[in-house]
């Protein structure tokens, strides 16, 4: 038996494997950090047998939440599955019986750099895409950026990023499903909304922290979602060439994409707080939000993190900062690692499939609110 880790956004340090009930392994810190999070790691010649693998590491997470929380497992890499999953002490228990001699494990299901390719190959075919390379991350790879949509004065301009924290795979899911919808030339909502805005997207921020295995970090222990008053060309590129470009644009809404370890929901970390926002901008934020309730089960506005006591927002954090300098309707959209618990899904939790679809049921509410963003 064996476990290894040395491929794609991998993540584990085996301890362990002599025993198949008691294998044992830790999560690796991101890279120039202390904190760690995010596994991903591939089981071999376990087939038929009881396996429990213990992450012995799993108190000292960053984000401990681990109470209900199952972990996913593949044989293909395609379709990914809850497993039975415990948390006692301290430790995070996987519990398998293997029906392959190769299984793949993981915090939730990967979208590796390989995919991220795929995914803006596929999105340049489109004739309502341009494909821009505006820069380079920390460790030279290409920070894609699409736009559909031609530019003109009269449009609104529309930012979509996400996976600034790299472990927060189901962001780019979310990405792949807005994509596809928006790039449907037969979609009456896309075409509409093509017509009046032109989309600036960034699937992936964080591209070196994913391949590294990261949850959180650029290659340089930098969380990209603190850099955004002051981003630096040397520490953090990703933010400070995303930016730049914003500047040029201007920003009539924008939206950037997340997951959140600990609450089984999907839910915004809205506006309030931030310095300028205004009635205006409350009013166009709860007609949006209201709006995508109503068209989509899987978004509710009960659960989500306290509300910001006013003018006391990190400015650091994107959409606080792009909100408030650009006075436009700015929103972190987090998902769950777990599950929604209002639809619960036993087999699969919270999924690529839902990731993807609740991506592409964002486009209703955003052509639902465009005549006010601006
Ligand atoms: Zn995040």
């Amino acid at each position: 038996m064996k476990i290894s880790s040395n491929f794609d956004s991998g993540n584990i340090e085996v301890i362990s494997v002599e025993n198949p009930e008691n294998i044992q392994v830790k999560i690796r810190k991101d890279t120039n950090s202390n904190k760690h999070q995010w596994f991903y790691f591939r089981l071999t010649g376990a087939e038929g047998y009881p396996c429990k693998i213990n992450i012995i590491n799993a108190s000292t997470a960053a984000y401990p939440y681990w109470e209900n929380y199952q972990a996913v497992a593949s044989y293909d890499k395609v379709t990914w599955f809850r497993v039975p999953t415990t948390y006692k002490d301290n430790k995070l228990v996987i519990n398998h019986k293997p029906e392959f001699n190769s299984v793949f494990y993981a915090y939730f299901a990967p979208f590796t750099y390989e995919q991220h390719l795929k995914l803006i190959s596929t999105a340049q075919h489109s004739d309502v895409c341009i494909l821009e390379s505006i820069g380079e991350t920390v460790q030279g790879r290409d920070i894609d950026l699409l736009i559909a949509g031609n530019p003109t004065p009269e449009k609104l301009n529309i930012w979509i990023v996400a996976r600034q924290h790299p472990g927060e795979t189901m962001a780019e899911w979310f990405m792949q499903g807005l994509i596809a919808r928006l790039f449907d030339e037969d979609d009456a909502v896309s075409r509409v909304l093509l017509d009046k805005a032109t989309f600036y997207i960034v699937p992936n921020m964080n591209l070196d922290g994913s391949i590294l295995g990261n949850q959180r970090f650029n290659s340089l222990g930098i969380d990209l979602n603190r850099e955004w008053q002051k981003p630096s060309l040397e520490k953090s590129p990703e933010v400070f060439f995303v930016r730049k470009y914003m500047e040029n644009t201007g920003v009539d809404l924008f939206l950037d994409i997340h997951g959140d370890e600990e609450i089984p929901y999907n839910f915004v970390s809205d506006m309030n707080g931030i310095p300028n926002f205004d009635e205006r901008l409350k009013i166009i934020q709860e007609k949006f939000l209201n709006n995508w309730m109503q068209i989509c089960p899987d978004f509710q506005r009960e659960h989500g993190y306290p509300a910001t006591p006013p003018g006391e927002a990190n400015l650091n954090i994107a959409t606080k900062y792009i909100g408030n300098t650009f006075k436009c309707l700015s929103l972190t959209i987090e998902q769950p690692f777990k599950d929604n618990n209002n639809l619960p899904d036993p087999v699969f939790g919270w999924s690529p499939e839902r990731a993807i679809k609740f991506g592409a049921s964002i486009l209703n509410s955003i052509l639902y609110i465009a005549d006010d963003l601006r």
